[in-house]
């Protein structure tokens, strides 16, 4: 029997790293859950709906409160109208979005150009569709986008332009003159665009976070993926979604009813009431993560580490080349047992995952307290 399929890694870095987290009682910087639950109404909605009897299925599409509340707030932040019947998908998480996506709109033999280093997922979904991915690097250390390589590196086979911002791992966050670079690109090449956002709240600096699909002309060619996970602190919840024209949400849809059909309706009400939150709530997250972005930062260069630091997302990626390290798998792979905390090499990030990099990524989605006691850790531990 041959018992091969579709090559897909059967364990991923985080799965190792956590259990050597668990192993040397370390302070775990790696993987990006944070340790403090979302607000209690958000839960508490949730809990409500539960006892409420709410504990069916849900239509495929999810609970019309929730579809609402997406195209409400995909209006109120960008002035987007997706339609809410037909332009709304809920997801089991932004990674069952990116699948089906993926598994929607790629044919065998198809190109997809991502950004480089990407979120893990996106590789196995592309290979899962018969796929193959072609990286746009981000350079360190900058880690912007290169527009003439992106011209480059579109061909006649490519199908789908996958684009992060805020950008995990390097916290870089497009601007609008990329974003209208990016869009040139697509109309001359009518490429498909899917675009992950579910960093949208967490741009720091007084930027600001542009969908692609806002941009002139970019509406019919783009699916447009959030989460509630990172901006309501609430990973394990997995409710995601994905918004755009009928046409593309339909065929995304098509896929999704044969992959999970529909996921977690008291959480589905949870996160409606969630996504009514006022400006105050995304003011407050905002500032709370932009104090923890700059004591992770700081600590991290004051103990000679390259520091990226990042306009957006939960991460900082640092290079630790100064240390005497090239290889940042090695360090991370180290690191529990000689200090205690762990950090993900983002080496891992690439479409070629075996090359040593120097740049490791740390996370401070976690209390003051706990980055602190990181930081101090990695000042008695690391070589000097
Ligand atoms: C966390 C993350 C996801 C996954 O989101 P879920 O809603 O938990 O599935 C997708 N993309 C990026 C860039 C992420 O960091």
């Amino acid at each position: 029997m041959d018992r091969t399929g579709p090559a897909v890694p059967q364990t991923t870095i985080f799965t190792v790293m956590s259990a050597l987290a668990l192993e040397h009682r370390a302070v775990n910087l790696g993987q990006g859950f944070p340790d403090e639950s979302g607000p209690a109404r958000v839960i508490e909605a949730a809990a409500a709906a539960m006892r409420e009897g709410r504990n069916q299925y849900p239509p495929l599409a999810g609970v019309p409160e929730l579809r609402e509340a997406i195209a409400a707030h995909q209006r109120h932040w960008y002035g987007l109208e997706p339609d809410v019947d037909d332009g709304v998908v809920v997801t089991a998480g932004a990674t069952e979005a990116v699948a089906a996506a993926m598994l929607a709109f790629v044919r065998p033999g198809d190109e997809v150009v991502a950004m480089e280093p990407f979120y893990d997922s996106y590789k196995a979904s592309v290979e899962l569709a018969g796929g193959t991915i072609v990286p746009w690097r981000l350079e360190a250390p900058a880690f912007r986008p290169d527009l003439v390589r992106l011209k480059e590196i579109v061909t006649d086979r490519t199908r789908v332009l996958l684009l992060n911002s805020p950008h995990n791992p390097t916290g870089t966050v497009l601007d609008r003159a990329e974003l209208e670079a990016v869009a040139r690109v697509a109309a001359e090449r009518d490429l498909l665009v899917v675009t992950d956002e579910v960093y949208e709240h967490l741009v720091f600096d007084g930027l600001a976070h542009v969908p692609f699909a806002s941009l002139p002309g970019m509406w019919e060619r783009t699916v447009s993926i959030g989460s509630a996970g990172k901006t309501f602190s609430v990973t394990g919840w997995k409710i995601g979604w994905a918004t755009g024209p009928a046409d593309l949400v339909g065929r995304l849809k098509g896929v999704k009813q044969y992959l999970t059909f529909a996921s977690g309706t008291p959480f589905q009400y949870g996160i409606a009431e969630a996504l009514a939150s006022g400006p105050e709530f995304y003011e407050e997250y905002v500032a709370d993560y932009a104090e923890r972005r700059d004591l992770l930062a700081s600590g991290l260069a004051d103990l000679g580490f390259t520091v990226h630091r990042p306009q957006g997302t939960y991460f900082v990626t640092a290079g630790a080349a100064p240390l005497g390290y090239a290889d940042g798998l090695a360090l991370c792979l180290e690191l529990p047992e000689r200090c205690g905390v762990v950090a993900i090499p983002n080496q891992v990030f690439y479409a070629d995952p075996a090359t040593p990099r120097p740049e490791v990524r740390f996370t401070f989605c976690k209390p003051r307290e706990v980055l602190e006691e990181g930081l101090k850790r990695l000042r008695d531990g690391l070589p000097r």
